[in-house]
């Protein structure tokens, strides 16, 4: 299924927008990528507003065939979509955006179920903690989504 959602973004700076991890700043920086295709202080990639689409677009997208750039080494935050982490209060919970096509149409598919018991368990290890307690601007207030397990 052709998906024309994902890595567009109505504003150029909002908690959709992809935050990197701090090795992955640090890698874009060391891979000699563009600077004005992230923010190093926001740790954030950093959308382009794309007159053809009315939409602000990832830098790393290539607009013909619609393919991320960066895919092997795309973000974490990329890779867990349409999974999220979402701040609850003092809370932290494994949500996921049921405005995704592909989630839509797997709704609770085994697959999804155990992906999300693995990403889980992943977050409740000690280098998924380790990893969140170090990237806690991955964690957003993200509003309509579903949140399906508390990580922490
Ligand atoms: S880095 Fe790749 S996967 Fe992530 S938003 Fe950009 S184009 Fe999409």
């Amino acid at each position: 299924m052709e998906c024309r959602g994902c890595c567009r973004f109505r504003e150029a700076v909002s908690p959709w927008t992809p935050s990197l991890l701090s090795e992955e700043v640090a890698f874009l920086k060391k891979s000699g990528i563009q600077e004005s295709f992230y923010s190093l202080e926001k740790k954030k990639i950093l959308p382009v507003w794309n007159e053809k689409e009315n939409t602000f677009l990832c830098p790393f997208i290539e607009e013909k065939s619609y393919r991320c750039e960066i895919y092997d080494f795309r973000p974490l935050e990329c890779a867990l979509y349409p999974f999220l982490l979402s701040s609850r209060g003092k809370k932290i919970f494994l949500s996921a955006d049921l405005h995704c096509p592909y989630l839509e149409s797997q709704g609770k598919s085994q697959e999804i179920l155990e992906y999300a018991q693995y990403l889980h368990n992943f977050f409740s290890s000690d280098p998924g903690k380790k990893m969140l307690e170090n990237n806690l601007h991955l964690v957003q207030p993200y509003e309509d989504v579903l949140d399906i397990i508390e990580v922490r």
